[in-house]
């Protein structure tokens, strides 16, 4: 079924029926969502932009206008539909692309949506382009078409909806066709954030975890976290159990949190094990390129989707590699890192790779 999260925001609303939970394996990282725009730390014009969005709509007593977010994995997509839902003191329906199959699991869910319900929808490129029509209708008119029967018994049923509000989130925005694109009237698209914002980030979620962590710590683990909350937060988690079972008697420094990060394969750039393999086949492989993502994909033995979307965004960002008509390039900073990284495993003797 479509649906896979209800959750009633709205406490006078107490129809049981409309709450469904299901085994979230973002359950530990979902406390340490923001659920307010207040806690939301970085993406400052985004957030001045709902703030707005939200309090005109309230004035107006009416839901908010369509919004996609857009932008690479972990940067906080999820976490700004569920702050919205939660701001306009909404119900919030979760589904994503994928899941959305057949015509009448839309008509479905849709005409079960109340009056302001934020509807979220991941991975909203991935819906079927047969699906995909049925949102022109409900997200501009408020009402869906479903026809049953065919030939001379074909039937059009109008559905007439409520007024919801669609928060789609997508890290690819150049699938989406452009109808449905041009049906949001609020689009964002997510940075990386900054080290200072990481930081802040990696402070607040060791207060909500209970880490007593040094203020050089928190940095080490944002400067080593790819510009992504989501990542910092795994690093912090990962550095806590390294410091309870290795050094518990010790203040978390530093030190202690650049070595459970090594341990990690996570270098002082933020670059893991992965980051590392596909700089070095590009490099080898492919002559530093220009190669395409399905040959590298290949040569990898990974998902062409995985490099594009976790791998390639931070190694763009950080000017590590570029893409052209003809495929991926190292620049000469990627290539100065392969160089560093294969002076430094040298100088300390080691019999490993950089894998
Ligand atoms: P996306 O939907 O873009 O993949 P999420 O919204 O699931 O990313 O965010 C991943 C995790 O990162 C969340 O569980 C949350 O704890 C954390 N996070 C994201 N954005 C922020 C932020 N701006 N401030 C604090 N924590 C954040």
């Amino acid at each position: 079924m479509a649906i896979e999260k209800i959750i009633d925001n709205n406490e006078d609303n107490h129809d049981e029926s409309k709450k469904i939970e299901k085994n979230d394996v973002e359950d530990v990282s979902s406390d340490l969502r923001p659920k307010i725009l207040n806690e939301y730390v970085g993406q400052i014009n985004i957030v001045t932009s709902l703030k707005t969005a939200i309090q005109a709509s309230e004035a107006r007593n009416e839901a908010m206008d369509h919004v996609l977010f857009h932008g690479p994995p972990g940067l906080g997509k999820t976490t700004l539909a569920h702050v919205i839902a939660k701001e306009k003191n909404s119900n919030l329906v979760v589904t994503s692309g994928p899941s959305l199959e057949k015509p009448a699991d839309i008509v479905g869910l849709l005409s079960n949506l109340g009056e302001g319900d934020v509807l979220f929808i991941d991975e909203i490129h991935r819906i079927s382009k047969g699906v995909e029509e049925y949102f022109y209708s409900a997200m501009e008119d408020f009402k869906v078409d479903f026809i049953t029967g065919s030939g001379t018994f074909a039937k059009t049923l109008t559905f007439p909806l409520k007024r919801f509000t669609l928060v789609g989130a997508t890290t690819r925005v150049g699938m989406l066709s452009s109808p449905l694109r041009d049906r949001f009237g609020l689009t964002y698209h997510l940075d990386f954030y900054s080290e200072d914002e990481l930081t802040e980030i990696v402070n607040r979620s060791s207060g909500i975890l209970g880490v007593s962590i040094e203020q050089d710590s928190s940095k080490e683990i944002a400067i080593r976290s790819r510009g992504t909350p989501r990542i910092a937060n795994r690093l912090l988690r990962r550095v806590r159990d390294y410091h309870q079972v290795n050094h518990k008697e010790k203040k978390l420094d530093r030190i202690i949190a650049s070595n459970a990060m090594e341990l990690e394969g996570v270098d002082i750039q933020g670059l893991d094990r992965l980051d590392r393999q596909y700089l070095i086949t590009l490099s080898n492989n492919y002559k530093g390129g220009p190669a395409g993502i399905e040959a590298l994909a290949a040569t990898l033995n990974e998902e062409s989707q995985t490099l594009v979307d976790v791998v390639e965004p931070y190694l763009l960002k950080i000017g590590f590699i570029i893409r052209t008509p003809s495929g991926r390039k190292m620049t000469l900073d990627g290539l100065r890192y392969l160089g560093e990284e294969s002076r430094k495993l040298s100088e300390e003797g080691s019999q490993g790779s950089m894998f």
